[in-house]
């Protein structure tokens, strides 16, 4: 396979397809030239093989010949010659991956001049003030990139002669002092290195190849790749393409220009330019630009154009695209396009107004494929809760959401507050790559200069964090900003609005974010997709929360945790008293209290989920839990004493200390030493069910056991919580009279009261043996959060604050197991368990309630396994409803879910799994039930919860020590802390 294709190149396939070997960049330029057939300057793009094969092993074999042919055949296209003493040939050498970079790797302009060649430059211009500045430029950016020198040793210089000639920009630097420019930039060189500025093409040419490709693994671009998940192996293109002049005089400018409104997804044109600049000075957003509708006052026939031009770009990528141009006197050139990247707001506008736009026509498929999580996250992102608040000063709001936090002005600072645990708000001029660290530490970012397509602006729409750019009136000066007369020094808080473009002084209080119209349009559709095959649950412990989940799409509870239930500040005694208990009658009040306080908790819940499956988890964690630290009792004994209370609590706690409480008295352990518990709770739940039957409504039931390992230890708790469903049900029979059986449960139905029994799936002993464990199980519900615990040995408390960075740094893991569910070894056994189960009982219903039933990514391995439905927290649900039809989609299409995002490296390994979802997503039946929209303001129940997690016991506490000191690196992911799989939850 030759290394080298020209941009004009046939290739067998559409040259927009073949990314993985031109990458981006090269590939859509050689789809505008060769397919296209627009006014792009020529080049030839050098293979990310190539790239890879230098990595390997130095400079490839064969490659200089292949480089010097297509310089020819570049050089001969041209009539110019790189070099060339009388009318240069001048190119430039771009980096161009697979997955888009922004600003991560190198580019070197200019190439091809020196000595000579500017002089023939000047000449053939008749402009020698730019033929000087253009070398001026191209030796301390070759400096910089290519023999790796000190960039301020040039600045410095450019600075003073700026100084002597009384010039406030670059661009009235007299001819003179860039003469004298270009040979003290080349003393720089010979004093670093010991040598001439290189003068001949070729070496030139090849030294910016190289340092293009090594700049695949520069500090900047390993580390966002590592943000983004991008595989470290794919390696770098190379576009080699002859230079146009957007700097050439005020005939000529640059710009970059969108399709749409890539921030709110508004149908027509949307840019910047600048009249007599080069690209990097839009990209750099050094000087304020002008909007695209400035360009039809100042160069009409080019908008028509450049409008024209979008239209066509648009048919064909059946997209918004994101381009740049240039001008260079009067001809309009198009230097690059490429699918735009867009914020969450407006990739859904896009994607749902494109389905009725007769050139693009999406299907309804299509166009729920182009929402990613990340869109969709965006617009559930927080906004101001009440307007009328004080604007200080406003910009352009770059990326949506509000933010809160100090003021920080560099990013070692932004980042440093952050590792403190404070919120930062990150305040540049403008932001460049080095700043990328203290940006992704921060909650926001303002900028004072820079337009929607600066480099401050592209970050923070990728990463969705809200970003205020150009906010002109904000003036910085060392560690404080000045508005008018106003002064915000560090540590001063702020608040900005990312979606309207204000900055507000002072804290103002976020509201959580809204779906928009299409949000909710786009989400129905998906819904329609993944009808029949993967169903959306919550995870619920509280009636406003179960609300919330049914309000944001949820179809039922897949986890109610009735633990929490008994945290709460006024349930804590009493659970005290029954562990306390010396006598069974003690023990017997102590439940009763508890009964009729859980009681009311589930009347509230399958109200708020009427007519929708709600699986009720029996009490799961170690009672030591409940109980208080016994190391403080011990120093209080040991010091004032304690009172005969805590002298008794003192006492159980003591009793009930495990080394292991993670692998101790917990789950159905639990009932089988205290039976009245399990009892006491199912009677709660069904006394519930039946006071909702009364009042009209249709309880749907599944009581769920935790934690078992083999049949018999089901079978044990399955006939308890039998017994205790049939005497809570026997008084108050339906209209025949006749007590509930447990048989009858099955055949009576006028289907007001349904109840099935099942239990979780949270040890590999439990997944291996599911095939004894579903003759007593009518559901499985895969605990992921303790599977990963027990598959990897890695206790959920303790390893991500201690040593899941470092595992991630040194590659020893992909990624968190905890967030994305270790497709391997937890996917493995879920297949297993999901086969096994099945393979006794082909009606056995499987859910997923761990934490990763919110994750994409694991979404699809729980879909490829087989299961029923993925249940997670209630602001997740929209995520998983769009994830779960993205799944189906591509299982109908049978694209291996490698090929859908990024995150090639960690899919890849699983892409036999997706041949065999598109079977998997034939056989399984339909299982949708109509869902009632139940709109009800969400109470916290973290307000509930607060004052009793203060009081539990030395775990908690523990668990709390080590969630501060977890280092940075484990919330690096966006989402990472939100998806959190501690037992505190
Ligand atoms: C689990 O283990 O995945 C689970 C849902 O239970 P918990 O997190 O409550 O242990
Ligand atoms: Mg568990």
């Amino acid at each position: 396979m030759p290394f080298v294709y020209d941009f004009d190149h046939t290739h067998r396939r559409p040259p927009m397809e073949l990314k993985d070997l031109l990458g981006g960049k090269g590939a859509n330029l050689a789809e505008m030239t060769s397919v296209l057939r627009l006014p792009v300057p020529y080049g030839f793009t050098i293979t990310t093989d190539a790239c890879r094969a230098h990595m390997a092993g130095g400079w490839p074999q064969g490659l200089t010949g292949e480089v010097t042919r297509a310089r020819a055949r570049l050089e001969k296209k041209m009539g110019k010659r790189l070099g060339d003493a009388v009318d240069p040939l001048l190119v430039s050498v771009r980096s161009g991956a697979k997955f888009s970079m922004p600003g991560m790797m190198d580019t070197v302009l200019n190439l091809g001049l020196n000595d000579e060649s500017v002089e023939g430059l000047a000449k053939q211009t008749d402009d020698e003030r730019f033929a000087y500045d253009s070398y001026r430029r191209f030796v301390s950016m070759y400096g910089r990139i290519v023999l790796g020198l000190p960039g301020e040793a040039f600045d410095t210089l450019l600075d003073e002669a700026k100084a002597r000639a009384g010039a406030t920009s670059d661009a009235e630097v007299p001819v003179g002092e860039l003469r004298s420019l270009v040979e003290a930039y080349k003393q720089i060189v010979r004093h670093h290195t010991g040598t001439a500025f290189p003068q001949g093409p070729d070496e030139q040419l090849r030294g910016a190849i190289e340092a293009v490709f090594g700049s695949w693994n520069g500090p900047r671009a390993i580390a966002y790749r590592e943000h983004e998940g991008i595989a470290h192996d794919l390696g770098t293109a190379v576009n080699v393409q002859a230079m146009v002049f957007g700097n050439r005089d005020d005939r000529s400018g640059t710009g970059v220009g969108f399709t749409r409104d890539p921030a709110t997804g508004a149908k027509g044109e949307y840019g910047d330019f600048l009249v007599n600049a080069q690209g990097e000075d839009v990209v750099a957003g050094i000087r304020n630009t002008e909007p695209l509708s400035a360009l039809k006052q100042r160069f009409p026939k080019i908008h028509t154009e450049l409008v024209g031009i979008f239209a066509r770009l648009e048919r064909h990528y059946r997209d918004m695209c994101d381009t740049e141009f240039t001008i260079e006197q009067d001809k309009l050139w198009m230097l690059q396009t490429r699918v735009g990247k867009r914020t969450g707001r407006a990739a859904l506008r896009m994607a749902v107004e494109m389905t009725t736009d007769p050139g693009i026509r999406l299907s309804r498929a299509e166009a729920v494929q182009r929402v990613t999580a990340e869109h969709l996250e965006q617009v559930l992102h927080p906004q101001f809760a009440e307007s009328g608040h004080t604007v200080l000063t406003t910009g352009l709001g770059a990326s949506p959401g509000a933010a809160v936090g100090r003021v920080y002005f560099t990013a070692d600072d932004a980042e440093a507050a952050a590792k403190r645990g404070e919120r930062a708000i990150l305040v540049r001029s403008e932001t460049s790559p080095e700043d990328v660290h203290g940006m992704l530490a921060s909650e926001g970012i303002l900028t004072a200069r820079g337009g929607l397509v600066s480099h401050a602006a592209v970050v923070a729409r990728g990463w969705g964090k809200p970003a205020v750019v150009g906010a002109e009136k904000v003036r910085i000066s060392g560690k404080s900003f000045k508005v008018g007369t106003t002064v915000v020094a560090e540590g001063d808080w702020i608040s900005i609005d990312g979606t309207a473009g204000e900055v507000v002084l002072g804290s103002v209080p976020l509201a959580e974010a809204k779906p928009s119209a299409e949000s909710e349009t786009l989400l129905g559709w998906a819904d329609t997709i993944r009808k029949g095959h993967l169903q959306v649950r919550a995870n619920a412990d509280n009636g406003p929360d179960a609300a919330n989940g049914r309000r944001l799409g949820a179809e039922g509870i897949g986890l109610c945790r009735t633990e929490h239930m008994f945290i709460a500040e006024d349930r804590l005694p009493i659970v005290r008293r029954m562990i306390l208990a010396e006598d069974p009658s003690a023990e017997d009040a102590a439940l009763e209290e508890l009964r009729v306080a859980q009681r009311a908790d589930f009347i509230e819940i399958l109200q708020a989920m009427d007519g929708l499956p709600v699986t009720v988890r029996l009490l799961d964690p170690p009672l030591h839990e409940f109980l208080p630290d016994t190391g403080e009792l011990a120093i209080k004994e040991a010091t004032v004493g304690l009172t005969d209370e805590e002298q008794a609590l003192f006492e159980a706690a003591k009793q009930w200390h495990e080394f292991n409480p993670m692998l101790g008295t917990r789950g159905v352990r639990l009932g089988v030493i205290k039976p009245g518990l399990y009892a006491m709770q199912v009677r709660a739940l069904m006394e519930a069910a039946v006071h909702r039957v009364a009042a009209g409504g249709t309880p749907v039931i599944e009581i769920m056991i935790p934690l078992t390992v083999s049949r018999e230890e089901l079978a044990l708790a399955r006939r308890w919580v039998e017994e205790a469903v049939t005497a809570a049900l026997a008084p108050v029979s339906p209209a025949d009279g006749r007590p509930v059986t447990a048989a009858r449960r099955k055949s009576d139905r006028d289907g007001r009261l349904q109840v099935l029994i099942g239990t979780m799936i949270e040890t590999p002993r439990a997944a291996l043996r599911a095939g004894e464990i579903a003759e007593v199980a009518e559901f499985f519900s895969f605990g992921t959060n303790d599977l990963t615990q027990m598959t990897f040995g890695f206790s959920r408390d303790d390893v991500e604050g201690r040593m899941m960075s470092t595992y991630l740094e040194k590659g020893l893991l992909k990624h968190n197991p905890f967030e994305i569910v270790d497709a391997d070894g937890v996917g493995e056994l879920v297949r297993i368990g999901v086969a096994r189960g099945r393979a006794t009982r082909p009606s056995l219903k499987i859910g997923v309630c761990g934490e990763h039933g919110g994750d994409p990514e694991s979404i699809s391995v729980f879909f490829d396994a087989g299961c029923d439905y993925v249940s997670c927290s209630p602001f997740r649900v929209p995520i998983a409803r769009l994830s779960a039809a993205q799944c189906v989609l591509a299982a109908a299409a049978g694209i291996p879910e490698a090929k859908k995002r990024p995150r090639a490296g960690v899919a890849k390994k699983r892409a036999p799994a997706a041949k065999k979802r598109a079977a998997v997503a034939k056989k399984r039946a339909p299982a949708a039930k109509k869902r009632a929209a139940v709109a009800k303001k969400r109470a916290p129940a973290a307000k509930k919860r607060a004052p009793a997690a203060k009081k539990r016991a030395p775990a908690a506490k523990k668990r709390a020590a080590v969630a501060k000191k977890r280092p940075p690196a484990a919330k690096k992911r966006p989402g990472a802390a939100r998806k959190a799989t501690r037992r505190t939850r």
